[in-house]
């Protein structure tokens, strides 16, 4: 697999945990993802919101992109949309993402990449395929994770943090059955690459098959554990994961989950696993499309202010081009 790989014997290990005096977090429940269309209508699996999980604050979306094995000619992305009020942090597993926006920025998010994109007061964004994965045809696997920004960061100038896969950090599990790669925020005193406005931890797991993985997590913070390919068990009671659900889990110290000792070898042969967590925003939450507010009067301005061309202007160097004005039902990725 592309994303980043390393000898886990070689990496520091997350500090073992007492398993008797930890405050192990049960798993609350395991929530179905939702299957929908984005963009120009590729396909996604989405954990969140849903009418299972409404919100998993401080997190609004989480959309699981692939894994999909595109044909030439079938790779779709999201031409020309806005965005205001919170950011969008993609991370491509396998495959790549083009980006371009209305600072002028761009580039191609690839293979264990992320990007960071902090919207704030409006930016207009264009994420699509690359030419070549159009043409040719490929694997493409990643995930768009939407975090909230509390009403005094909803106006913050945009903001890019490109995260390459070598600049995560690496640890592996106490018994070295898993590496552990930080994209953002702390963990067991490890911090990630990515700089995040409100505490935040996000990082991708790979578990070999049957092994279990230990970790400290924030008191404070929600705990979720998605499963992006292949099974496992999440909390010491072992609530199946299966690919493409989610664990949520209660309050406490720590959180475990474990492989199933059997893995589909058509994928990595590890179970991957997103886990991810924060610290609640508890703000009221108005969204609508592309734009999440705190009150439906913000909402309105958000559309006005698209409409009047106030969120940025396509820069030249990107013309021609296309807007989710043309695809029909495209609610902006
Ligand atoms: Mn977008």
């Amino acid at each position: 697999m592309p994303a980043i790989t390393a000898d886990t014997l070689t990496l520091k290990p997350v500090a073992e945990l007492p398993p008797s005096t930890t405050a192990w977090r049960p798993v609350r429940r395991v929530v179905a993802t939702v299957r929908t269309f984005e963009g120009e209508g590729f396909p996604v699996r989405r954990p969140f919101p849903s009418t299972e999980l409404a919100l998993a604050d401080p997190f609004l979306l989480l959309d699981h992109l692939g894994a999909v094995e595109y044909a030439p000619g079938e790779a779709k992305g999201a031409p020309w949309h806005p965005h205001r009020g919170f950011e969008t942090v993609t991370y491509i597993v396998d495959g790549a993402f083009e980006h371009k926006d209305t600072t002028g920025g761009g580039g191609l998010i690839t293979d264990g990449a992320t990007q960071w994109m902090t919207a704030g007061a409006g930016i207009l964004h264009d994420e699509m395929p690359p030419e070549q994965l159009i043409m040719e045809g490929g694997l493409f696997h990643g995930i768009q994770l939407w975090v909230n920004l509390p009403a005094r960061l909803k106006w913050t100038p945009p903001r890019y943090q490109p995260i390459e896969a070598h600049d995560v950090a690496l640890l592996s599990s106490s018994d070295g059955g898993a590496l552990v790669r930080i994209i953002a925020g702390e963990l067991d005193g490890t911090k990630g690459p990515g700089e995040t406005w409100t505490p935040i931890t996000l990082a991708h797991v790979s578990v070999a098959p049957g092994a279990k993985v230990s970790l400290p997590w924030q008191r404070g913070f929600n705990a979720l554990v998605y499963s992006l390919a292949g099974n496992g068990y999440a909390g010491e009671e072992l609530a199946p994961v299966p690919e493409g659900t989610m664990a949520v889990f209660g309050e406490g110290d720590a959180i475990s989950f474990s492989a199933d000792k059997l893995q589909d070898a058509r994928g990595t042969g590890n179970w991957e696993v997103l886990v991810l967590g924060g610290q609640p925003i508890n703000e009221p939450v108005a969204r609508y499309g592309p734009f999440v507010m705190n009150t439906r009067a913000e909402i309105i301005q958000a559309v006005e202010d698209y409409q009047a061309g106030r969120l940025g202007t396509i820069p030249a160097k990107f013309m021609p081009h296309r807007t989710v004005a043309d695809d029909a039902g495209a609610a902006g990725a």
